[in-house]
């Protein structure tokens, strides 16, 4: 049968990067690009006698994520020991949760800009269009890195004891795209949080993908096939539409579906077949002995009092308080530090819809071109906003406005002063503007002949005359006006 009759079922197993100074279980500091071997001590690399001390911002950004994504904190959680041996893993046990982890329950939104165009529409004004159940959040250590080069392997333990958090969805996700909304918009709200830069590009957020088909909604759920450690949003959904296809044509050959961890290799385009999956018991998780419970009552009433307010509730905020479109309030709400550009050049301007227009037409397109991100923004907030008073004021023209952006995009320098050196003023003084209005009618007995005879468009002609004659320096708005006035 044709693949689209299938139904397919996926769970996603998140692993990220806490952004904490220090590693889960020992002082040491976590790093990205440091010499190998040079952030280590006798805890996170596993020697004998070594004792771990929990990393508690590492508990409180768990809990804070659970609380932002409507989950439950139970009073108590454990440590326990997950036992394998590889060689990236000294101890030959990863600390981990196992049945009591430190959240449980809650939902992860998915924000409809992260979809393909034709599958938005229908999210209400915070942008959300679907959530996606979650079965837990725990927290657990990262492994070292281990380099292959030809005939040997490199070990680098500086990763060894990060702070790793673990999202794991319920199977509830039914398609490619889903799943790659729902790590995007995660993305988006762990940075939002402040508890993860979440790069995938940096190992910061790895994705294991469990995909299983069944041929109808009254079956049980297919075998569950586990790929690993994806390390991008487009191999993840690269992965998932080559596995379904995968799957449905053994079923369609007749062949029987077994659960295994496959690899995914992203230049290829294929998986292959790693080993038959492990189940929990094979682990042999006990408890940590060197680890007591935690009670978590402290550290959830303290995350409970700072929330930061998520991509979506602000997205909300922006489209009430400041009459933006679902569209300009998603591409505004896209970072932390570009949404608080925003509001902080729209403070006090009755043009926050102009102020939109300008970061993201030409504020966000100059920085695009120059393929800089948003750190690397010369234009303060109060001189955007200086620039859309300038011309919404009618005290420049909009042709002028884009030169003078321009130069406060080159050069940092403000509107005014550029206004200044660039003889820039804009005329609208009506006595100034009179003279060049008579000018123009009395040199185009003509064309006013025809405006009096019903031909409201020639107007325009003579705007553009009047302007001419001003040297470009007159407000086109107030000529109109004025023209408008003299035609009666
Ligand atoms: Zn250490
Ligand atoms: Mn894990």
């Amino acid at each position: 049968m044709p693949v689209a009759d299938y139904i397919p079922t996926i769970g996603l197993e998140i692993h990220v990067h806490l952004k904490t100074r220090s590693k889960m279980f020992c002082a040491c500091a976590t790093s990205y690009g440091d010499d190998p071997n040079t952030r280590t001590c006798p805890t996170c690399l596993g020697l004998p006698g070594a004792l771990p001390v929990l990393n508690e911002e590492a508990i409180k950004m768990t809990i804070l994520t659970g609380q932002l994504l409507g989950a439950v904190t139970p009073e108590f959680c454990k440590w326990d020991r997950k036992n394998y041996f590889y060689a990236d893993m000294p101890k030959n046990y990863q600390i981990s949760q196992y049945d009591q982890p430190l959240v449980v329950g809650g939902r992860i939104p998915l924000y409809d800009q992260y979809f393909p165009k034709h599958q938005r529409g229908g999210a209400g004004a915070d942008g959300v269009l679907a959530t996606v159940p979650l079965t837990r959040i725990h927290l657990e250590e990262d492994a070292g890195k281990s380099t292959h080069f030809g005939t040997s392997s490199g070990l680098d333990y500086n990763r060894a004891g990060t702070p790793l958090m673990e999202i794991v969805t319920d199977p509830a996700i039914s398609t490619a795209d889903e799943a790659a909304a729902l790590l995007a918009s995660l993305r988006q709200i762990l940075v939002y949080a402040g508890v993860s830069d979440a790069d995938m590009e940096r190992g910061q957020m790895r994705c294991d993908v469990n995909v299983s088909v069944r041929k109808s909604a009254a079956e049980p759920l297919g075998a569950k096939i586990e790929l690993k450690n994806i390390n991008s949003v487009a191999a993840v959904r690269r992965a998932i539409v080559f596995e379904i296809e995968r799957q449905c044509g053994e079923l369609d050959r007749g062949l029987a579906q077994r659960q295994e961890t496959r690899r995914w290799d992203d230049e290829r385009g294929e998986s292959t077949d790693m080993r038959g999956k492990e189940d929990a018991h094979d682990y042999r998780y006990f408890p940590d002995p060197d680890l007591q419970p935690v009670c978590t009552t402290q550290w959830l009433n303290e995350v409970r009092s700072r929330l930061p307010e998520l991509p979506h509730a602000l997205r909300a905020r922006f489209g009430h308080d400041y009459g933006l479109t679902p569209y300009d309030a998603g591409v505004l709400t896209s970072e932390p530090a570009l949404a608080a550009y925003f509001e902080e050049a729209a403070a006090g301007s009755s043009k926050a819809k102009s102020v939109a227009n300008w970061i993201i037409n030409e504020l966000l397109g100059r920085l695009n071109e120059g393929q800089t991100d948003f750190s690397a923004n010369p234009v303060s907030a109060a001189a955007l906003r200086e620039l859309v008073d300038l011309v919404e004021g009618g005290g420049i023209s909009g042709a002028q406005a884009k030169e003078v952006f321009s130069e406060m995009f080159a050069t940092g320098g403000a509107p005014a002063a550029i206004v200044q050196a660039r003889g820039f003023s804009q005329v609208s003084d009506t006595g100034a503007l009179d003279g060049f209005v008579q000018q123009v009618l009395a040199a185009n007995p003509d064309l006013v002949a025809r405006i009096q005879a019903g031909e409201a468009k020639v107007v325009n002609v003579l705007v553009g005359q009047v302007m001419k004659a001003s040297g470009g320096k007159a407000n086109p708005k107030r000529v109109s006006e004025l023209l408008a006035q003299a035609l009666g």
